[in-house]
C-alpha cells in the first residue's frame, strides 16, 4: 500500500486524525512485519521475497514471521550479558538477603540458589534491577519497590495495605483522607 493510498484511508474515516501513517508502527513496535520502501535495509528484503516495488509504500511482507529483532514489551528488560555482570557487582549474592548463587539458601537451605533479575519498582523497568534469590523475589512479588541493596523503600501495590493490622489500616486511611480531602468539602 503506498503511503498516499494509507493516508487517504484513514482520512476517511478519521478526519482529524494527524498522523495518518500510523500503520509504520505496527512493524517495530507490535511486532507486524510491516516495513517501508524507503529504508534501504528493507529494499533486500523486498527483493529477495520477489515482492514488486512501489515507491513510498508500506508492506506487509508476512503474517507468520515477525518483524526482524522485535521483542514484545513483557520481553524487555535487561541482557544476559548485563544481568552477568550485576551479579558480579553483588558478589552473586541476592540483593535481599545474600543467599549465594550455587549455593544453599540461607532462608530456605534445602534449596540451592538461583538468582534471578528483580525490578527495582516493578512498574518502572527503566528504574533497573537488582539480583533476588528465588525465595525473595517470590516472597516480595511485585508489591514493593527496592533499593539498590535490596531494601524495601516503599509499596509498588496499594493492596499491600490490606496484609497489616486493621489499626495499621485505619491509619493509612486516615493520612489518605486528610491528605486527599479537600478544604471545606
Ligand atoms: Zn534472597
Amino acid at each position: 500500500m503506498t503511503k498516499k493510498e494509507l493516508t487517504e484511508f484513514i482520512r476517511k474515516y478519521f478526519p482529524d486524525v494527524t498522523d495518518t501513517q500510523q500503520a509504520r508502527h505496527l512493524g517495530r513496535q507490535k511486532g507486524w512485519y510491516v516495513v517501508s520502501s524507503r529504508r534501504k535495509n528493507h529494499l533486500d528484503t523486498l527483493r529477495e521475497r520477489k515482492l514488486r516495488f512501489f515507491d513510498d509504500s508500506y508492506y506487509l511482507v508476512s503474517l507468520e514471521e515477525e518483524y526482524p529483532g522485535w521483542t514484545p514489551e513483557r520481553r524487555k528488560g535487561i541482557s544476559t550479558e548485563d544481568f552477568e555482570k550485576l551479579k558480579k557487582l553483588y558478589d552473586y549474592r541476592c540483593a535481599t538477603c545474600g543467599s549465594k548463587e550455587g549455593e544453599p539458601n540461607l532462608k530456605n537451605p534445602s534449596r540451592i540458589t538461583d538468582l534471578q533479575k528483580a525490578h527495582l519498582n516493578p512498574h518502572r523497568a527503566g528504574d533497573g534491577y537488582i539480583p533476588q534469590c528465588e525465595e525473595c523475589n517470590r516472597a516480595y512479588r511485585d508489591w514493593f519497590v527496592f533499593d539498590k541493596k535490596g531494601r524495601v523503600r516503599t509499596i509498588a501495590d496499594a493492596r499491600v495495605v490490606l496484609r497489616a493490622d486493621e489499626k495499621v489500616q485505619r491509619d493509612v486511611y486516615m493520612i489518605l483522607k486528610s491528605k486527599f480531602e479537600r478544604k471545606g468539602s
